[in-house]
């Protein structure tokens, strides 16, 4: 099974790639909600958090050192930015191949709304 990251990882789709090495890609959100969102990958499929295991730890300690350099790089290190990832349905989640979003460049407001 692939995912639409899978392509854009091996270079098969087209994208805004800033960063790649041996375990993460990272190339800017399609649809962006703020100045500065990039995506981090993993390089190998995993569908969500929930599928990680221990051996996975050296690939998200990199997306997290990996978003640290990429929000130096954008200016927003000091102003201050956002790491999400989703999971599943109540997450939001819509593309299954793991991922962090990078989100900076305005203020973000609160992490999340009261329901109403
Ligand atoms: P999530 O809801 O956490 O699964 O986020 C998926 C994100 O992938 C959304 O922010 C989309 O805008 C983004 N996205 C979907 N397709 C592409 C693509 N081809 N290139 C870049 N970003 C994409």
């Amino acid at each position: 099974m692939t995912t639409i990251f899978a392509k854009i990882v091996s270079g098969e789709l087209p994208s805004k790639m800033v960063y790649q090495d041996e375990l993460v890609t990272a190339f800017r959100d399609i649809n962006p909600i703020a100045p500065t969102h990039i995506l981090i990958v993993s390089n190998k499929i995993i569908p969500t958090v929930n599928d990680l295991t221990e051996d996975d730890e050296k690939i998200t300690g990199r997306m997290m050192t990996v978003a640290k350099k990429l929000a130096e790089e954008e200016g927003i290190a000091e102003s201050g930015y956002r790491l999400i990832i989703n999971c599943n349905g109540h997450g939001g989640q819509e593309v299954f191949h793991l991922h962090m979003h990078l989100v900076g460049g305005r203020p973000l407001g609160p992490m999340l709304y009261h329901q109403k």
